[in-house]
């Protein structure tokens, strides 16, 4: 009886870690199904090559004579190709526009014989029918490719989850720095590059007023889980394992339209933003100062000067 007693609590004590192990071991494999966002590309885990350089302004033909049925293709679906290229319906390619032009190297419209010719190009090194013409059947290919250069997505896409830095890693912003004069939290070394960034965009007269303040950036663990607590994660727009963690990620104002929330994902609001001078600025030149894009989110930038 006394060794029954004994026995007992150990064996129930080895039953709970049992459970334990095969909950966390569940969880992990649930987690890695379901977390499916267009920050989570097939297997493969090799950073993508970077985008072809950017032929100079002044030497890039737009209007050449070829590719004038693949321009105007281009030209009618910009605003009314049904499609859903992050799972999510949506109409017209009009948002994706500079980052499509910006992984085809050319800084032509959507709508002209050079952006089609260039596109043509893109389409041909990646083996695809090089017709000039935008589909939803190629994005995948360039989605993943802007996907996996980011290091944070090389992680998570092996189901890892990078640990938050120490507190001492962390500087905060000015308040002049954010938006609304939020307290903002970054990696020291990502709010240096931030600021070398603004720089940059405000002596090109692309940065004025609020536009691209940080509106968020380092979220720790504990606020992700409470951000998660009433469900909705995993999803297209919000993660239980968010870039934001590492402190490397940030969120920059872009104009909007009036009653729309900063990173509000609705399509017109993303439409918006992509129209603008400044998100037009960062996608041709954030990544001189070592910061990619999430397509999804105009104002999500991940700088990839240190490791996630
Ligand atoms: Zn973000």
């Amino acid at each position: 009886m006394v060794r029954d007693v004994k026995r007992k609590p150990s064996e129930l004590l080895r039953f709970l870690i049992a459970v334990v192990l095969v909950l966390g071991i569940g969880a992990i494999v649930v987690l890695r199904v379901t977390t499916h966002g267009p920050a989570r590309p097939a297997a493969a885990i090799a950073p993508a090559a970077p985008p072809p350089p950017l032929p100079a302004p002044s030497t890039e033909a737009c209007g050449t004579d070829g590719w004038r049925d693949a321009a105007a293709a281009n030209d009618r679906s910009l605003n009314s190709l049904v499609w859903s290229p992050f799972g999510r319906a949506e109409t017209g390619w009009a948002t994706y526009a500079p980052l499509i032009g910006r992984e085809a190297g050319t800084r032509c419209g959507p709508a002209t014989a050079g952006f089609a010719a260039a596109y043509a190009r893109w389409q041909a090194a990646h083996k695809l029918d090089p017709d000039g013409i935008v589909k939803e059947s190629d994005f995948a290919t360039m989605r993943n490719a802007m996907a996996l250069r980011r290091p944070f997505v090389q992680q998570t896409a092996q189901g890892l989850c990078p640990a938050a830095p120490a507190d001492t890693a962390l500087a905060a912003a000015a308040p002049a720095e954010s938006y609304g004069g939020k307290p903002i939290q970054l990696r020291e070394s990502a709010l240096t590059a931030y600021r070398r960034l603004v720089a940059a965009a405000r002596a090109e007269g692309v940065a004025h007023g609020e536009v691209l303040k940080l509106v968020s950036g380092y979220r720790s663990p504990a606020e992700e889980a409470q951000r998660c607590s009433g469900g909705g994660c995993n999803t297209l727009t919000r993660a239980h394992c968010s870039a934001h963690r590492t402190g490397l990620a940030m969120d920059l104002y872009l104009d909007h339209p009036a009653g729309q929330d900063p990173t509000s994902t609705d399509d017109a609001n993303r439409a918006a933003m992509a129209r603008t001078p400044a998100y037009r600025w960062l996608v041709v030149h954030a990544g001189d100062y070592g910061f990619l894009p999430y397509p999804f989110e105009p104002w999500h930038w991940e700088w990839t000067g240190e490791p996630p």
